[in-house]
């Protein structure tokens, strides 16, 4: 994913590159694993451009999961974060969530595949996609458990 295609997809669709369109994508992508709320990413853009209010990062964002620029993630932490859709990426990577810090770590392996294929075989039911996430204690937090 890059601005060149994000002026492709705005254009091909009737919208106009503005630069704060700009700002907020490559903001996306240079924090691409943090895995940032829509005021984590406020808080960023906003260093760059004052003139990016959290209302146009919100309505950005809504115009990005529609052009299926982003994915909308939800960990249950009372908020949803976004994430930039890789190209290529067959289907959407894994998630650890740590439940002490909140950080989220990505899993790159899939390890689905046979037990996709199981279920379909089982249940007769042709399988487009899953999600799954992990909820734990992260290794920093399992360090700092112990000590305590
Ligand atoms: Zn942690
Ligand atoms: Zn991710
Ligand atoms: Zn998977």
């Amino acid at each position: 994913m890059d601005l060149g295609k994000l002026k492709e997809l705005l254009i091909k669709n009737g919208y106009k590159v503005t630069k704060q369109r700009e700002i907020i994508f490559n903001t996306l992508i240079e924090n691409e694993e943090s895995h940032l709320s829509p005021e984590e990413l406020h808080e960023i853009v906003s260093k760059k451009d004052k003139d990016i209010g959290i209302a146009t990062v919100y309505r950005t964002l809504l115009l990005f999961e529609e052009l299926r620029l982003v994915y909308k993630l939800d960990f249950d932490d009372n908020r949803y974060r976004y994430e930039i859709v890789n190209d290529g990426e067959k289907h959407h990577h894994h998630h650890l969530v740590c439940t002490s810090c909140n950080k989220v770590i990505e899993v790159k392996d899939d390890l689905l595949e046979n037990i996709e294929e199981n279920i379909e075989k089982t249940y007769d039911f042709k399988i487009d996609d899953h999600e799954l996430k992990f909820y734990g204690l992260c290794s920093d937090c399992q360090k700092n458990n112990r000590s305590v």
